[in-house]
């Protein structure tokens, strides 16, 4: 182990699982998260996320590798030892148990006693504005008052480390964006470490510190929102984060971080991220916000407008370009913004900055991750 990890509060260290001894469903995991860091695990389904959570928590073990909780190997330590908090999609509370002995329930296997309980029961309600609601049961509540009894729960014995996979899934929009908010202002007050899992990339970047993001039992790029969404490290990454225009093509010359690629007969230049040497195939990825209309950039390309569609604050602006007619450009609605009208003859421009040179192995073009 290295000096950083063993400093980490938790660490999985060449963390492998498998179930049936053939799949491998986690392969050499290695991750190292800071006391008090929101890391959130991102992936589409499948991908091993809940695997981990399962590891971590204690429901599984590892089938190579260790894992570290505050500098102590938690591979021997059953769940219930371990101290840390859960909140899962499904919320799971006990229907026949009224909120408050919901929440008592995790203190008093703990052996503490009913005065201490009922004050920290009525303290986690609070935190999570349901401090009148102790009374009822599970089913007199909504969907969302449930999900904030379920976090309260995980609150509750002051837990450092608290597990989350998927908690806000079964809610509707504005109040999973409401509880975002919501975990994120616990987690900074309550100065605790969370681990979070999502398969929603926009929910990962509000939320995060960190993401680890992971495609097939692996984690493909951990970083912080900004820089996965800025720097994305590989084709799976940018095209998983956020929206993202790509263009394959073969690599004509490499220049220092630069390189030329030949998309269909034009040569195009951009930034030599994770791509190969001459005569390799690399996929360009540009986003959508970094395209003008026109040709005020480095780059310029023709182009046809296919379909314009109404966003309030921008126009989403399909068009074709070099072969591909699922080029997205994002015009925004400014004083003085000029629309192009659909079926006219155009040119989209971006800056070689703006245009990142990937592996083209891992995304096939018209596959999207969900
Ligand atoms: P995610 O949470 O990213 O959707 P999971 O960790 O649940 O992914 O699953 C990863 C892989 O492991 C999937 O192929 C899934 O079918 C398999 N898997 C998960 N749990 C079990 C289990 N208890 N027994 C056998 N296979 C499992
Ligand atoms: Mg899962």
């Amino acid at each position: 182990m290295t000096d950083r990890s063993s400093a980490a509060f938790v660490v999985f260290d060449h963390v492998q699982k498998s179930y049936d001894g053939e799949t491998i469903v986690v392969a050499d995991l290695n991750l190292a998260i800071e006391k008090g860091e929101f890391v959130t695990m991102l992936g589409p389904s499948g991908s091993g996320k809940t695997t981990c959570l399962m590891m971590l928590a204690g429901f599984e073990s590892a089938t190579k590798g260790d894992i570290f909780l505050d500098g102590k190997s938690i591979n021997n330590i059953p769940p219930h030892k371990r101290g840390i908090g859960m909140v899962f999609q499904n919320y799971a509370l006990f229907p026949h148990m009224s909120v408050a002995e919901n929440l008592a329930f995790p203190l008093e296997v703990r052996g503490m006693n009913k005065a201490e309980r009922k004050e920290k029961v009525d303290r986690a309600l609070e935190m999570v504005r349901m401090g009148g609601f102790g009374g009822r049961r599970p089913a007199q509540l909504s969907g969302g008052q449930q999900q904030r009894v379920a976090v309260a729960r995980s609150l509750v014995f002051d837990a450092e480390l608290v597990l989350m996979d998927e908690p806000l899934g079964a809610l509707d929009k504005n109040l999973r964006e409401e509880m975002q908010y919501e975990i994120k202002h616990l987690h900074e007050s309550l100065e605790m470490t969370v681990v979070y899992v999502t398969h929603d990339q926009g929910e990962a970047l509000t939320m995060s510190d960190r993401i680890a993001v992971f495609d097939d039992g692996r984690i493909q790029q951990l970083d912080s929102p900004t820089k996965l969404y800025e720097e994305p490290a590989t084709a799976f990454v940018a095209q998983f984060i956020g929206e993202n225009n790509r263009l394959l093509g073969k690599i004509e010359s490499r220049n220092g971080d630069n390189v030329i690629v030949d998309v269909g007969g034009t040569r195009i230049d951009a930034v030599a991220v994770n791509c190969g040497e001459t005569g390799d195939r690399t996929q360009l990825s540009i986003r959508p916000e970094r395209i003008a209309i026109g040709d005020s950039r480095d780059n310029v390309v023709p182009a046809v407008v296919r379909e314009l569609i109404y966003h309030g604050d921008h126009i989403r602006c399909r068009l074709e370009v070099l072969g591909s007619d699922e080029f997205v450009v994002k015009v925004p609605n400014n004083v003085g913004a000029r629309v192009p009208n659909v079926d006219e003859a155009t040119e989209v421009s971006w800056d070689t900055a703006d245009c990142r040179a990937l592996d083209s192995g891992t995304v096939e073009q018209g596959q999207d991750p969900q």
